[in-house]
């Protein structure tokens, strides 16, 4: 019998189980459960530690907006119907204010991510964490309250129990459990060693042999990670315009996603109200509104399916990136 980690598994493990965390690995998560010995260290997550700290903050900003009442670190006993496996601990406890209890997540963001939840609503990945918690605790409903740790705004979602994605988790979650515990078994299969999640992962050496984390040479240039790390104290002139570079890219990556909301909100409305050209104070010329039919070749498909053809029509050139 392998030796496990006590815990089972926890709420924000279960998406990467389910296949729905394109951040996390099914197995290198049944490897930590199995205490399988790491190829290398755990990197330090200070940003991590930062997160826990501001946990009660948002907690706080929760209560206060949702009018609810909020206990952390409540702990939760284990409903006697559920499998052993489904564990982890929710951040808080809320009493709405019709005396329902209802489970309560808080994250940090910083300004790309927030814009995400902006934009996108709540991602995938957290309603199968808040799921996973009403599993466990019978609760009805949960929450998940999100702070922009770069602005300090503030936002909330809440989210039903569904009893067919938990009976989702449930099956997702007996399956992976059982190759846990089983010394036979390998695991879940292996991302394509190119992944970008294997590069830093600390089973590396263990899951993909020798295989290094760099992604192949391409079109006969270097590997990155064989040049040299430039400090650039000295160098004040590129310093100087890689932090501007950086600065407005960040305002860049904001403005695009606000623009996003925005045009998805302003096409929906003017679709509602039958507007297809409006003029408005502050915007040269009209804005217009139209459908049209797009076309997409999937160059995925014909170079799997016709593969002479997509050589035919390849070229290739060098280009250039700074990221
Ligand atoms: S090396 Fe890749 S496939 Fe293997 S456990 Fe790590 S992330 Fe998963």
């Amino acid at each position: 019998m392998p030796t496990l980690t006590p815990d089972g598994i926890g709420g924000s493990e279960i998406a990467t189980i389910m296949g729905k965390n394109s951040y996390g690995c099914a197995r290198a998560l049944f490897y930590e459960k199995r205490k399988v010995e790491r190829d290398f260290p755990e990197e330090d997550k200070p940003l991590f530690e930062v997160g826990k700290e501001l946990e009660g903050l948002t907690c706080r900003r929760y209560a206060d907006k949702a009018g609810h009442i909020v206990v952390r670190n409540f702990s939760w006993p284990h409903k006697s119907d559920m499998p052993d496996w489904v564990g982890g601990h929710p951040d808080a406890r809320a009493l709405s204010r019709d005396s329902t209890y209802g489970v309560l997540e808080a994250k940090t963001a910083n300004s790309q991510v927030w814009w995400q939840f902006k934009g996108q609503g709540l991602p995938l990945r957290y309603i199968l964490q808040l799921q996973h918690y009403l599993a466990k605790t019978g609760c009805q409903w949960g929450a998940f309250a999100v702070l922009n740790r770069d602005s300090g705004e503030f936002r909330h979602f809440e989210v039903s129990r569904s009893e067919k994605i938990i009976a989702g988790i449930l099956v997702a979650g007996d399956a992976f459990w059982k190759m846990v515990k089983d010394p036979a078994s390998d695991g879940p299969n292996r991302l394509e060693a190119a992944d970008t999640r294997c590069s830093d992962c600390c089973w590396r050496q263990t899951c993909q042999g020798g295989y290094n984390g760099q992604k192949p040479e391409k079109n006969g240039l270097e590997t990155l990670s064989e040049r040299p790390v430039v400090q650039l104290q000295e160098d004040e002139e590129l310093a100087g315009k890689l932090f501007r570079w950086a600065k407005f890219k960040h305002i860049r990556d904001e403005a695009a996603a606000e623009l996003d909301v925005l045009a998805k909100d302003c096409k929906f409305l003017m679709k509602e109200k039958g507007y297809w050209k409006v003029t408005c104070p502050g915007v040269d010329g009209a804005v217009t509104y139209t459908e049209f039919l797009t076309e997409r070749v999937d160059w995925k498909r014909v170079r799997a399916e016709h593969p002479e053809l997509a050589l035919k029509y390849t070229s290739h050139k060098t280009a250039e990136r700074l990221g």
